[in-house]
């Protein structure tokens, strides 16, 4: 079934508040059954420069001069209109990424409370003053970047958008926005949600097309003061190595290898649906997915024979079946997982998820591997598949050099009842955030995220995304 999200036209970019038709295009196909959806724009340098010249447009015009207040009440009132059209962004989400019917669902609403949060939080950020010489009154201004570039992956795009392009908008600045060239089809729904809720031309600007294409030429736009970007640490080196040309800043959210630390005493009928779901979730295709799981010795048979158990009940189907599995995104990505299971040749598998279709879209079994020396390779690289190691351990020394043990470090969460190896355990982690007894917190919008190490650096999410996307003049007035 060809699909048309909401009235917007083939093919097209959205540049200066208008639809315009790409010279080339990208066909679009369903990963559940490898069908043909629609086409999308394959943008290039041009598109990219004119995307670039009507956000400058844009902040020098009626977008620059709204208030802090009006930008807060327009980013309400897109909140409120994505929460109108939940079921159809969900529909279009599953269909395009293969992710089943309700995580597609979460991440429209996600995207609505990103901007409700950040609507609300526009006119929350203040400068200060700063006591200074006799004769002096000094202060500091909270100042848009200007045009900000977003280059979002395709495994949570509605969220990403939310973040990183919900936060600049709050700052007011104007934002050109790349998305994957698997995962277009919300991001273009989303910007035309954003014009009809009453968004100013060239505020958002969309140009869909391949990375190599489209996404560098954005990378490297002189026009451009601030670049977002969530993806792989090889592309994000490109990009970061593109800013530093235009010696602009980057915040960059690159993934991780994150650990769940379970110890002996830990709540295990809590742990274990955390433990499992954190790792299958949208098919393990997740910055933050919990990829490693380390078990003290006393529970380890205990946690490996229940998970072992989940993963025998897991079911892996077409999104709109809305299983616990979807497919993954495209054929290569399914290629780069099969890799991984069988560099996993020489481990033991205590459980696989059951493929329930023949149809020809990109499933793998989510498959648990168990024992696993810290130093393999399935152990220490970032995967991007339903597939989770568990790794034992003997005492809180070793729980701790295994986890800090990888390049990444973005999430990771700990298991146990006493508090203080909580407090000690969240200090000592190499890690962007922290979990006690939970992991993800339900992916909190106003919870700070970002990584240290290859996972990236900058903070996405709640108000400290807010200084992120925004830069600080000094004033100092001499005024005897
Ligand atoms: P993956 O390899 O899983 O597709 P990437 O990190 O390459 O992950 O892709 C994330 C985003 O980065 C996508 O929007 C993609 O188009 C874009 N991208 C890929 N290569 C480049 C590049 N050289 N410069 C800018 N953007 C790129």
């Amino acid at each position: 079934m060809p699909l048309k999200p909401f009235d917007i036209p083939g093919a097209s970019n959205l540049i200066g508040g208008a639809w315009i038709r790409g010279n080339a295009t990208i066909q679009v196909t369903n990963p559940s059954d490898g069908e043909r959806l629609t086409t999308i724009a394959r943008g290039d340098v041009a598109d990219v420069d004119a995307a670039v010249t009507a956000a400058q447009a844009a902040r020098d015009g009626d977008w620059g001069r709204m208030t802090a207040l009006d930008r807060g009440r327009v980013l309400t009132k897109i909140g409120q209109a994505v929460l109108e059209q939940i079921d159809t962004l969900a529909r279009i989400e599953a269909m395009d990424v293969g992710k089943p019917l309700s995580q597609a669902r979460a991440d429209a609403v996600a995207l609505a409370r990103y901007m409700e949060f950040y609507g609300g939080a526009a006119d929350k950020i203040t400068g200060e003053t700063i006591p200074y010489l006799n004769g002096y009154t000094v202060y500091t201004l909270r100042e848009a970047h200007g045009v900000t570039g977003h280059i979002i992956p395709w495994n949570y795009p509605m969220q990403i958008i939310g973040r990183s392009v919900g936060a600049a908008l709050a700052m007011g600045n104007a934002c050109v926005l790349k998305p994957a060239e698997d995962a277009c089809l919300t991001a273009l729904a989303f910007a035309a949600i954003a014009m009809q809720a009453g968004l100013p031309d060239g505020a958002l600007n969309v140009v869909t097309g391949l990375g190599s294409e489209a996404g560098a030429a954005l990378a490297a736009h002189p026009g451009v003061q601030h670049m977002s970007f969530t993806g792989s640490v090889r592309t994000g080196e490109a990009i970061q190595a593109a800013a530093a040309k235009n010696v602009i800043p980057v915040t960059l959210e690159l993934g991780g290898k994150s650990p769940q630390l379970v110890f002996d005493d830990a709540d295990l009928d809590r742990a274990l649906p955390f433990l499992v779901n954190a790792g299958i979730q949208n098919a393990g295709q997740t910055c933050s997915a919990s990829s490693r799981i380390l078990v003290q010795r006393g529970v380890y048979d205990q946690v490996r024979d229940r998970m072992a158990e989940a993963y025998r009940g897991l079911k892996v189907g077409p999104a709109m079946d809305d299983l616990h599995v979807g497919p993954l995104i495209s054929a290569r990505q399914k290629e780069i997982v099969e890799g991984f299971l069988a560099r996993g040749d020489d481990l033991a598998i205590a459980a696989q998820g059951q493929i329930m279709t023949d149809a020809p879209g990109h499933y793998v079994r989510p498959t648990l591997f168990v024992d696993v020396p810290p130093d393999h390779a399935l152990a220490r690289d970032e995967i991007f598949g339903p597939v989770q190691v568990i790794i034992p351990f003997e005492d809180e020394a070793e729980a701790l050099r295994i986890a800090n043990g990888t390049d990444y470090g973005l999430v990771a969460s700990v298991w146990t009842r006493d508090g203080g190896r909580q407090m000690r355990l969240a200090k000592a982690l190499r890690s962007g955030q922290v979990f006690i007894n939970n992991y993800g917190a339900g992916g909190g919008v106003e919870l700070p995220f970002g990584g240290v190490g290859k996972s990236g650096h900058g903070r996405e999410k709640g108000f400290e995304a807010l200084y992120g996307f925004s830069t600080l003049k000094t004033v100092a007035a001499w005024h005897g």
